[in-house]
């Protein structure tokens, strides 16, 4: 039985839950307990706060974790990074009152600032040879300078909202940071078969993060052309219709180039285009 901690509530709960369920992992959520076995893979789930996380896969307490990059760098336990999951991006990054001339990295020099993230903004500072005084605030840093605690905060951004709204700017991007699954050093040869089990799901899950499946009707004398426009796993599938001179087309799109992809193949003749969720992609 492996056990696997995720963050009981906040901005990585959703997603976690979510990637154990696209892997098979299912919990029934009606009747919620901080330790919760999974009911069709030996797996059980041990909810925490994500500060708590990084400590308990380092101590065995849980063999995998699934927490922000960021909280590992900060703690400094000994765990093992397994996999980057694709969701819960963000950086941690210096920011200054917007009223301030910032011109370069020596204006920290001599400085106050707050942070969550002492140990990440140290290694920082020592790195480029900068003497400031580093406060720890756990709870709303970005509110430090305007409250006269602080010259300047080194913080989390995401989409930069919070610092706008602070009269702050941000001016040094530090660390970047996405949920990452992580395990304990030396996990057993059984557990680490469901480790790489479980990774492989990920993987595919992952994968199909952002694509599309396409299907869509064309004449069979545009197909060469279609071919061109179209990326694909390996190539596209064609499939004949009834009517003769007409084929029907599937692939996989990337999200992000479907609507020039759309248009492309709309100018070559094709019709009767379906865009379908993907939920999975095993190679
Ligand atoms: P907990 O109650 O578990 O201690 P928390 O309040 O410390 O939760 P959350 O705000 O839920 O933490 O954020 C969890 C993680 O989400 C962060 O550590 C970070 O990796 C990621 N994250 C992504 N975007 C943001 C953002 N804009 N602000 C804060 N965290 C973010
Ligand atoms: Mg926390």
């Amino acid at each position: 039985m492996l056990r696997i901690a995720i963050q009981t509530k906040g901005r990585l709960n959703e997603q976690s839950v979510e990637l154990l369920r696209e892997a098979g992992v299912i919990i029934k959520e009606e009747k919620r307990k901080f330790l919760m076995r999974a009911a069709n893979f030996p797996v059980e789930i041990l909810f925490l706060r994500d500060d708590d996380i990084p400590q308990t896969v380092a101590m065995g307490a849980a063999d995998l974790g699934i927490v922000g990059y960021n909280e590992v760098a900060e703690r400094g336990y000994e765990v093992d990074i397994l996999q980057y999951l694709g969701f819960g991006g963000c950086r941690i990054s210096l920011a200054v009152p917007k009223n301030v001339q910032y011109n370069g990295l020596d204006y920290f020099n001599g400085k106050r600032i707050a942070t969550s993230y002492p140990n990440v903004l140290q290694r920082f500072f020592d790195e480029k040879g900068i003497t400031a005084k580093i406060h720890t605030i756990t709870g709303s840093v970005e509110i430090a300078p305007a409250a006269g605690l602080a010259d300047a905060i080194f913080d989390i951004v995401s989409s930069g909202g919070t610092l706008i709204s602070n009269g702050l700017v941000e001016v040094e991007q530090v660390l970047h940071s996405e949920a990452v699954l992580i395990g304990t050093p030396q996990l057993c040869e059984e557990k680490m078969n469901i480790v790489r089990q479980l990774m492989s799901r990920f993987d595919s899950v992952q994968k199909g993060y952002g694509k599309k499946y396409l299907v869509l009707n064309l004449p069979s004398s545009a197909l060469d052309e279609a071919v061109k426009i179209l990326p694909a796993m390996r190539s596209p599938t064609v499939i004949p219709l009834a009517q003769s001179g007409w084929c029907s087309l599937q692939t996989v799109v990337d999200e992000k180039e479907l609507w020039d992809i759309i248009e492309r193949l709309k100018a070559i003749g094709a019709e009767g285009i379906l865009v379908l969720a993907l939920e999975k992609i095993v190679l």
